[in-house]
């Protein structure tokens, strides 16, 4: 497998041959070294990028699509292996990885499906002579930023639908799992994308690159999933040079459940959100709200659930949880739980970082419930992104909404009800882009995922997720 860079469809060593080290999160161990981009690396992508936009925005709508249609069923041949180098650099569950590379082909599929039916409009003019067009047209050259968490479907999720409006990209993937992206590209390059289309830098410290990157006239777009804080800092370089920007950003989700609701399945849809990813997804429950009448019998139904859930190294057989992505992350869960606790939460089960054998890296953490949580505490305030569950009571669906209801954050938000009635108005109420009703795992590739609030802006998925690589032309012709 390739370590280097992948620039105008060569796969090169970084300028001055630098590299950076990749290393397994569930035993510390050194998986390989790759390619650290420069600043100089960077230009040579988006000369290469702009230089490909020439051709590849002209190609047909259907050459596109066999291209995506061969990308993907290459991703879906090798998904046991990208899985396994998934559990390898990130940690997941490798059953888990499998399910992310299939999500993630999926948006491959689904655009390659949709690149056929980008449309225009004809308007009526108001005069015989005159005829009122609207083309649809690419964006241009595209600079896409990916996290850890996901290091397959983030990926997909941007450049399929890029690829298919007639952009071409610059990928700059997470720092902490490039080997998924390179092995991605590496298949894209063997369904047949022509050179420049994709480009790949991988980097160790994105400052330097970045600036080259959102600086430069000749990226159109940035699409970014990751952290509130970068998102920003990235939206106000763009803003230099009215770039469009797409941010996918976090959350802080609520997950509420209702005492008409089946108490079974909100349980086992509290474990399928909250413990995804060992806690690391954006959308993952980090705010669990159970009407008070009930809360005791569902408190007790998730301990006894959460206690049985198996954590260890990502390979291996049975494993539901998997390490934390580095020490910083292990940190900033043991500081929630000692907050929380030292604030007056309960702790119901877990607490504590895993020693021992199989646990010597000190990046596991026991699946943990808190109960009597309130809003005064940090995990009331910031994303976990660890296997910690909070349980807020509430008595009045009033009550429940407005805590729901957060200042900054608005990604996604699950009820648990079997009221129509309710149903509607907290879907309706919720300041969330995404909700999901008795439904813990709402993402699909036709669907759109993206943030109210400081949660993001735009979507991915479905058509939305093409029309962020559009521009609209209007034309209007006087005969
Ligand atoms: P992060 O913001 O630290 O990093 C994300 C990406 O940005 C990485 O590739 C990183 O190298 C890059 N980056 C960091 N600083 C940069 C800079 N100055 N210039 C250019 N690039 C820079 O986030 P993370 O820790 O990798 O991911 C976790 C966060 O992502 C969480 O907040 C989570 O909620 C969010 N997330 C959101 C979604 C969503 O769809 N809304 C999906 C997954 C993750």
């Amino acid at each position: 497998m390739e370590n280097r860079l992948y620039i105008n469809g060569k796969w090169r060593e970084a300028a001055g041959s630098r590299q950076f080290p990749v290393t397994n999160p569930a035993t510390g161990e050194f998986i390989t070294a790759v390619a650290d981009a420069s600043a100089a690396d960077a230009r040579e992508a988006v000369e290469a990028a702009w230089q490909a936009f020439e051709t590849w925005s002209k190609e047909t709508a259907r050459k596109r699509s066999e291209l995506l249609y061969k990308w993907y069923r290459l991703i879906v041949e090798h998904a046991g292996e990208l899985a396994s180098l998934m559990t390898t650099e990130q940690g997941k569950p490798v059953n888990e990885a499998k399910g992310e590379v299939l999500y993630g082909a999926d948006f491959v599929l689904w655009y390659a499906e949709e690149a056929k039916r980008i449309y225009g409009d004809l308007i009526p003019a108001s005069a015989q002579t005159k005829r009122l067009q609207v083309l649809q047209q690419p964006v241009g050259p595209v600079l896409a930023i990916t996290p850890w968490n996901f290091p397959a479907a983030m990926i997909t999720r941007k450049i399929a639908p890029a690829l298919a409006a007639g952009c071409t990209v610059v990928i700059k993937p997470s720092e902490e799992t490039p080997l998924t992206a390179i092995r991605l590209v590496e298949l894209a390059e063997q369904a047949g994308f022509p050179p420049g289309v994709i480009n790949l830098l991988t980097v160790q410290n994105p400052r330097e690159v970045s600036e080259v990157l959102l600086t430069s006239p000749l990226i159109r777009k940035i699409t970014f999933t990751g952290s509130t804080e970068v998102g920003k800092f990235l939206m106000r370089q763009a803003a230099n040079g009215v770039k469009r920007v797409s941010l996918e950003l976090g959350g802080h989700a609520p997950f509420i459940v209702f005492a008409d609701a089946d108490i079974e399945k909100a349980v086992d849809g509290a474990i399928a959100s909250k413990f995804r990813n060992a806690g690391q997804t954006c959308v993952c429950a980090n705010r669990i709200y159970v009407e008070e009448t009930i809360l005791a019998a569902f408190t007790e139904k998730f301990r006894a659930k959460v206690e049985q859930l198996k954590v260890g190294q990502g390979h291996q057989e049975d494993v539901e949880i998997g390490p934390l992505i580095n020490q910083e992350a292990v940190e900033k869960v043991e500081r929630h739980v000692r907050d929380a606790l030292e604030k007056g939460a309960q702790l119901v089960c877990g607490g504590q970082r895993l020693t021992g054998a199989g646990y010597e890296n000190g990046q596991f953490f026991q699946p943990t419930i808190l109960a009597g949580v309130t809003n005064d505490m940090l995990i009331s305030q910031e994303e976990t992104f660890g296997p910690v569950a909070p349980i807020y009571a509430f008595r009045t669906e009033e009550e429940v909404l407005d805590l729901a209801n957060h200042p900054n954050y608005g990604l996604a938000a699950y009820v648990y009800t079997s009221n129509l009635g309710r149903t509607i108005r907290m879907t309706e109420n919720l300041e969330f882009g995404i909700v999901g009703v008795n439904d813990p795992l709402p993402a699909v590739a036709q669907a759109p995922f993206g943030g109210y609030k400081e949660s993001g802006l735009g979507r991915e998925g479905g058509k939305y997720g093409l029309e962020e690589f559009l521009e609209t032309k209007f034309v209007s012709i006087q005969f």
